[in-house]
């Protein structure tokens, strides 16, 4: 739902999960974020199964979204930490295992490094997690760090291996 009042800005979300029921969590979450307010869900990838970083644990379910805010960047990170939290998170080691991980990719064509916030996602153009279903949605979005599209850093990923599309309805 969108007041009429902020204004608003198209910002790109990447979601994960590799704990529990995740290919339900991905789809209530969207659900969620999409009835919240001062927010709309323009678009969504597929959903991709990939191979986890960090320490060894199960493989996650990752897809990207476009989403229509009328929030500023602190306000949007409360609303995807409210809702990892939702949905079940526990905050653990680094890299861990997840029910639910929202990380903000792009706030439009915004520069933000403070210390809770970098905009864009300081990994993104290194996943190809994140980059494949992004280029599903978003494949011209220019990434404001880089000045290269989300198309480019896709076809520029020095190892996509691992990042495997499922088939068939969302
Ligand atoms: P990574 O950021 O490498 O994907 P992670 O998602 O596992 O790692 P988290 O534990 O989910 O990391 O988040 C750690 C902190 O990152 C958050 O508390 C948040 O303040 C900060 N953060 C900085 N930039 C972003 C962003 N663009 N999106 C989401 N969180 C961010
Ligand atoms: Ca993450
Ligand atoms: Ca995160």
């Amino acid at each position: 739902m969108l007041s009429n009042t902020e204004p608003r800005q198209q910002v790109a979300l990447a979601l994960g999960s590799n704990l529990g029921a995740s290919r339900a969590t991905l789809e209530a979450a969207l659900a969620a974020l999409d009835q919240s307010a001062d927010v709309r869900l323009l678009a969504r990838s597929s959903w991709y199964r990939s191979a986890p970083i960090g320490p060894v644990q199960p493989d996650y379910l990752n897809g990207c979204a476009v989403l229509e805010v009328g929030l500023a960047p602190e306000a949007l990170l409360d609303l995807l930490q409210a809702t990892e939290q939702r949905f079940g998170r526990v905050r653990a080691e680094r890299w861990g295992p997840r029910s639910l991980d929202l990380d903000l990719i792009f706030y439009g064509q915004l520069l933000l490094r403070s210390e809770r916030l970098q905009i864009p996602h300081p990994h993104m153009a290194e996943r190809g997690f994140v980059l494949l279903p992004l280029a599903e949605i978003a494949p011209t979005w220019i990434d404001p760090h880089s000045g290269r599209s989300v198309r480019e850093l896709a076809a520029a990923l020095a190892d996509p291996g691992g990042v495997e599309r499922l088939a068939g309805a969302w």
